[in-house]
């Protein structure tokens, strides 16, 4: 898959944004936000939103295996 940009900033998606963004959107998000502007959007701090990816990482959630960029 080609570059993702944040529908917001700009900035270069990573890999565990994009998942992150799939798991919160049931897998079909109408756009792509990175960590700062998720965090910004969902009124929550970037920490919890890292926490979050961890955590999902860890209990195995399927968006977290795939490789988006
Ligand atoms: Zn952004």
């Amino acid at each position: 898959m080609k570059q993702l940009l944040c529908a917001a900033c700009g900035a270069a998606m990573t890999n565990d944004e994009i998942a992150l963004c799939l798991h919160l959107h049931g897998g079909a998000p109408t756009r792509f936000l990175c960590a700062s502007c998720m965090a910004a959007e969902l009124e929550c701090p970037p920490e919890w939103l890292q926490k979050k990816i961890g955590l999902l990482k860890k209990s195995g959630c399927r968006y977290f295996a795939e490789t988006y960029v």
